[in-house]
């Protein structure tokens, strides 16, 4: 059966970052504070899950320079991100509360990165750059605290590490693995809805590894856990950083080895089986119910259109 056009493949989210971490800096302070100096610097300013934009209608700009993310009041930490073409660019931690204040403020935008991805109200290439901020910024404002001793914890490595004092433990970023899957039989593939959905929107089951699990064994625990199908088989397929906090997206395809769904209604709303022309309707927004995909600036989308692109190795 000849396979449906899609056109061409969107760009994937928060991916391709054109950011060189240049993490052999992280340990160089002065030549960190000599980036820092220069009038190329600049910083993406992120209080919890809020960004702050200079505001412009369309297409906003992210980047502050270091005087005028300062002047925002409330500062946190500030976490060195890396290069482009030689300029530096950091994270710049504002508190959640003083995000809150700017919203009042006609100069600005202040809104959720999610919008700011599916929206487009920045260049795709800050997108990136700014999943990488908000993650590290994040785990900052919930590690205050050693984990080991309870002693109160310093940043060094211009923001990729806690120290502790008292008991001399260090503290790195975490970043937490889940997969994403799609299983197929074939002609069909087993699509869920969370409560949290919009009422149209159907997407791939996901769920966190948990310790000591392997991939392939995370996918298998959760399809059969989500949905009752026992699944065989699993592909990687690709991966996106998912900074809601500090995720890491691991997208797989999975054989379906069994048909009879049994919804964990504990997590799901529904699950049920899509023909390929169903999922193609609803990729291309022309489906008579109204049902859809989750948008391009998400893994999900990606790892469905592979399956009817004939890329699951599954059919
Ligand atoms: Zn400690």
């Amino acid at each position: 059966m000849p396979r449906p056009d899609l056109g061409p493949k969107p760009h994937l989210g928060y991916t391709e970052s054109r950011i060189e971490r240049a993490a052999e800096l992280r340990m160089n302070g002065n030549a960190v504070a000599m980036l820092a100096a220069l009038p190329t610097a600049r910083v993406y300013v992120i209080g919890g899950e809020m960004i702050v934009m200079k505001a412009s209608g369309g297409v906003n700009d992210p980047l502050f320079t270091f005087n005028e993310a300062a002047d925002l009041g409330g500062s946190a930490e500030i976490v060195f991100l890396g290069t482009l073409e030689r300029a530096g660019r950091w994270g710049f931690g504002i508190t959640p509360q003083t995000a809150e204040t700017l919203k009042a403020r006609q100069d600005l935008l202040v809104t959720d990165l999610r919008s700011i991805a599916v929206q487009g109200l920045v260049e795709q290439d800050h997108l990136p750059p700014i999943a990488e901020a908000k993650a590290v910024l994040n785990w900052h404002l919930r590690h205050r605290f050693c984990p080991n001793c309870g002693a109160p914890t310093q940043v060094t490595q211009c923001g990729w590490r806690r120290d502790c004092a008292q008991c001399k433990t260090q503290h790195f970023p975490r970043t937490d693995p889940v997969v994403i899957m799609l299983a197929s039989d074939g002609e069909r593939c087993l699509l869920g809805r969370s409560p949290r959905f919009v009422p149209s929107m159907w997407s791939c089951l996901a769920g966190f590894v948990e310790p000591g699990e392997a991939i392939e064994d995370a996918v298998r625990r959760e399809t059969r856990e989500e949905a009752g199908i026992v699944t065989g088989r699993v592909r990687y397929f690709a991966s996106q950083p998912w900074p809601f906090p500090m995720s890491l997206m691991i997208g797989c395809h999975a054989q379906a080895l069994t048909q009879e769904i049994t919804v964990d209604r504990e997590e799901l709303e529904d699950a049920r089986w899509f023909d390929r022309d169903e999922i193609v309707a609803m990729l291309t927004r022309r489906h008579a119910g109204g049902l859809t995909t989750p948008p391009p600036v998400a893994i999900a989308h990606h790892i469905i259109r592979a399956w009817v692109d004939g890329e699951s190795g599954f059919d």
